[in-house]
């Protein structure tokens, strides 16, 4: 049994069911659970450690539903800074080819660490290639280090340019090795119950690197589980054409007859959808990991999120993989969907734009609802003490202290001084708790050096 005490936070942000906003507030935690929440007078006065939070905002820990760690390794690199899609992705899968288990270790601790000190405290991880033995567990047990929640996804891909595909056939698996590994991670490391550290989600990678069996073979093993599908979907035109020429569909049609839709599905991306795939997607209960900063770096377009919201889809956000962003920052991120306002098809449903709390509620509540989770996405007695709090004293937030909520995504994106996952320090008073940072961002860019090399 341990305990935790928060206390004298300026303002607390509970985006619970009446979005709560309390001044001078804060939690009461006993083993990883929030007990008591309120006002600082009306919590317990001692616990097993303190944490006075006097001229801090505190908010629940954001939830990241989309990204490739693995990409750390690979950001800026010059054949794909001016590139979209398709010809992003061909110049990068010779280079990503070359990482082994250390590169996939080293990569998903600095992603979290960036994505911690963003104020995240759970990560949604898309990684669909295992070169040179690499797997998945190796992902896994490096993210045991860092603190955060995990949500790995086993991704794959099955047909390489020889069969049609986007990606050489070096990187691609055989569907049986595929179905049989994604097997053994669900037996290994998956886990149900409220708090959970890791959980497993099978995610073929896209309409173009994967056939229409493995998609509906998946779908079935994961259903058999009760695990969560993803899969990135409408990215780009490009991918519209390809499955059109291919499939003679949209992707969303193409998902549907598939069987890939339904409240256990979120797609990545859904830039390029129609007002009936949007209704489609409300009335079968698939969720959107939105992800804007990539979707501008790759000039794929902009996603329609408001009649998304509009229509009841579940929408959260994702910074994506760290070569197309090139960054983890998902508090960044939320700022730039705020500050985007939005995009509708212009619907009757869409609200006119979108707010700075709306934006911070995707990036908390939405995240939990398309990763189907009801233990986090907002600070409530019986949830997970998951949270991170700003000290509003800065530079940046001068002259916005009158609406200190507002502040954290309409001022500059900042670092969080505490990020605490299930009562764990992940970061405090602004540095990483659980590892030494400086020999691993040294040991990552030696790493990224010499894939480039090759
Ligand atoms: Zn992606």
């Amino acid at each position: 049994m341990s305990t935790l005490l928060v206390r004298n936070a300026t303002l607390l942000a509970t985006f619970d069911d009446q979005g709560r906003e309390i001044p001078d507030a804060g939690l009461f935690v006993r083993d990883g659970f929030i007990e008591q929440l309120g006002s600082s007078s009306e919590l317990p006065s001692e616990a097993d450690e303190v944490l006075d939070l006097a001229g801090h905002v505190l908010l629940p820990g954001l939830i990241n539903t989309h990204h490739h760690f693995y990409q750390t390794l690979t950001r800026a690199i010059p054949a794909a800074q001016d590139a979209n899609l398709f010809d992003w992705l061909v110049t990068h899968y010779p280079i990503w080819a070359q990482m082994n288990a250390d590169d996939i270790r080293i990569s998903t601790q600095i992603a979290l660490a960036e994505l911690a000190l963003s104020g995240c405290t759970t990560a949604n991880d898309h990684l669909y290639m295992f070169p040179n033995g690499s797997r998945l567990d190796d992902e896994i047990e490096a993210a045991q280090d860092v603190g955060l929640r995990l949500q790995a996804s086993r991704g794959s891909m099955s047909v390489g340019e020889s069969q049609g595909g986007l990606p050489p056939d070096s990187v691609v698996e055989n569907e049986d090795l595929i179905l049989a590994e994604s097997q053994r991670l669900l037996d290994s490391y998956h886990q149900a119950e409220a708090g959970a550290m890791t959980q497993i989600v099978l995610a073929p990678c896209s309409p173009f690197s994967v056939s229409q069996d493995l998609m509906r073979e998946t779908a079935k093993l994961a259903r058999d589980y009760g695990v969560k599908l993803n899969t990135h979907l409408a990215e780009t035109q490009d991918e519209e054409q390809y499955t059109i020429e291919n499939f003679g569909m949209r992707p969303v049609a193409l998902m549907e007859s598939l069987g890939w839709v339904g409240d256990d599905v979120w797609f990545s991306h859904s830039v390029h959808v129609n007002e009936e795939e949007v209704g489609l997607y409300a009335q079968s209960g698939c969720g959107v990991a939105h992800c804007p900063s990539s979707n501008m770096r790759l000039a794929s377009g902009i996603a329609p999120v408001l009649d998304m919201l509009g229509a009841g889809v579940k929408v959260g956000l994702g910074v994506d993989g760290s070569a197309s962003n090139d960054g983890s920052h998902l508090l960044g991120e939320a700022r730039l969907d705020a500050g985007m306002r939005g995009a509708s098809l212009s619907s009757e449903e869409a609200p006119p734009f979108m707010s700075g709390r709306q934006a911070l509620q995707i990036a908390t509540r939405g995240g939990a609802q398309v990763l189907g989770r009801d233990d986090i996405g907002s600070l409530e007695v019986g949830k997970c003490a998951d949270f991170f709090a700003i000290d509003l004293n800065r530079l940046d937030y001068a002259g916005a202290l009158h609406d200190p909520l507002a502040a954290v995504v309409f001022c500059a994106p900042v670092r969080a001084d505490y990020t605490v996952v299930g009562g764990n320090f992940v970061v405090k008073e602004g540095q990483i708790a659980s590892m030494d940072l400086p020999p691993l961002i040294e040991e990552h860019n030696r790493a990224a050096m010499r894939l480039l090399e090759k």
